[in-house]
């Protein structure tokens, strides 16, 4: 259990956080909680009374407490709708942050985060051991798809369709050092992958390379790749995300170096807005990583907007060869207000019209850890999202989001749909090798 004083320090800290709620109401109708459950707790409005009298509650039933801001996808549709601009998931995750100082982690995840997720080369091993043993347990379930099943009844997994985890961490076998000093006029970047893509999706990484190449950015890919620490985050150890924010800065912080691009919409939300929203507990180096935080937010770019708005990449007329529709990830619309570039991208690419599904930026009902507890409620939320996508008739459903891919995976493999799910980035690499030969070739000297 925390220390009390340090409790009602932060306890203290977030009263300045909700003095701007007025109560309208105006998040019930954007939040995807609500939407299936119609209960006033789910909602942003519900929780924030909760966190207001969070001193006393805490007191009263912690488990409940945990409980009530446990459910919740961390989506931000309550945010971006709010008209008095409350920082509402900087709130949730500072209260996560407080109930899990007074309660304690679970045994289950201090042994994931602090025994695993803290350390990247053990966490890397556990993948890489659990991608070379899952064969026996599972079995493929839709061959365009790529997912697969549980063999046998498992309490983690459900009847989850999945993607089977990498053999091997991809940047294990990518790592480079930028290979010559800086030249002038050469973009230098560090790509970060992510967790997800680097064990789970490594195609993506792969067609980002390829395009890195073909745009003649000059690419870094660190030999180690630690979580960028939402996982802890959201489950209130920021223990663990301090430490992993700390151990990725260390990496970056000699590297000469313009942008930090990745391909996951969480990490880049994560990195650009939670790392200096919760920097307050940061705390390596004494202080010196937290000052090196701004630095790093400046220069991180989703990786269509940077393609788009760094490198000038342009939308060119399609060809009449399919149909492309988009899936809007909350962590790229609602945190950051990207959404254009994506498209462009995709029209970059030039292969295939782009068909708008209905309610493009409602969320997919992941969540990340969300799903992992509430996997009922996350395929109800998703329901709406996969008929959106089925409603379109389109060959491929394109998204910036890792974790969105997974669950759009999920909800058409069930639905036996042979709708391609991929990455803009992947789409567009795709287009480079199909039409771009010499010009490529040339490019990539
Ligand atoms: S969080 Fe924002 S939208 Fe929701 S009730 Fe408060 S002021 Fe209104
Ligand atoms: S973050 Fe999403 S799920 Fe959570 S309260 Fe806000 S809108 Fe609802």
């Amino acid at each position: 259990m925390a220390d009390i004083a340090e409790l009602v320090r932060l306890l203290k800290e977030l009263e300045d956080d909700l003095v701007s709620c007025t109560r309208c109401g105006m998040c019930q109708a954007v939040c995807p909680l609500y939407g299936e459950t119609g209960r006033e707790t789910d909602v942003a409005r519900g929780k924030l009374v909760l966190v207001e009298n969070l001193s006393q509650e805490i007191l009263d039933d912690p488990e409940a407490v945990k409980e009530r801001l446990d459910r919740c996808l961390l989506c931000g549709s309550c945010a971006a709708a709010c008209p008095g601009g409350v920082p509402v998931l900087d709130v949730f995750l500072k209260a996560r942050a407080i109930i899990t100082g007074y309660l304690g982690l679970s045994p289950f995840k201090k042994a994931i985060f602090r025994g695993f997720l803290s350390n990247p080369d053990r966490f890397d091993s556990l993948m890489q051991w659990m991608g070379r043993l899952q064969g026996p347990f599972t079995r493929s379930v839709n061959k365009t798809l790529g997912s697969s099943c549980a063999r046998f009844m498992s309490p983690v997994i459900g009847d989850r369709h999945f993607m089977p985890i990498a053999a091997e961490a991809w940047h294990k076998k990518a790592h480079r050092d930028f290979s010559e000093p800086r030249q002038s006029g050469r973009t230098r970047v560090v790509f970060y992958p992510g967790c997800l893509v680097d064990k789970v999706l490594p195609r993506v990484a792969e067609a980002a390379m390829e395009v890195f190449a073909f745009h003649g950015v000059d690419v870094y890919v660190a030999a180690q790749v630690p979580c960028c620490g939402i996982p802890a985050l959201s489950a209130g150890d920021v223990q663990t995300f301090s430490h992993l924010v700390g151990k990725n800065i260390r990496i970056w912080q000699d590297l000469d170096f313009d942008y930090l691009v990745t391909p996951c919409a969480t990490c880049t939300s994560t990195i650009a807005k939670l790392w200096p929203a919760m920097e307050t507990y940061i705390t390596g180096d004494s202080g010196k990583i937290r000052d090196q935080i701004p630095g790093i937010v400046e220069k991180t770019r989703d990786i269509n907007a940077f393609f788009v708005d760094v490198m000038g990449v342009q939308a060119k007329q399609p060809a009449d060869s399919g149909t492309v529709t988009y899936h809007d990830p909350c962590h790229l619309k609602k945190s950051l207000g990207i959404a254009k570039q994506p498209r462009t991208i995709l029209a970059a690419a030039g292969s295939l019209q782009l068909s708008e599904m209905s309610d493009a930026d409602r969320c997919c009902g992941m969540g990340g850890s969300f799903n992992l507890a509430h996997y009922e409620l996350s395929k109800k939320i998703g329901a709406k999202k996969r008929d959106a996508i089925l409603a379109t008739g389109a060959d491929t459903v394109a998204t910036g989001c890792p974790a969105c891919m997974l669950q759009i995976i999920d909800l058409l493999s069930h639905a036996q749909s042979s709708i391609r799910v991929c990455h803009p980035i992947e789409l567009y690499a795709q287009s480079l090798r199909q039409t771009a030969g010499p010009a490529r070739a040339e490019n990539q000297k």
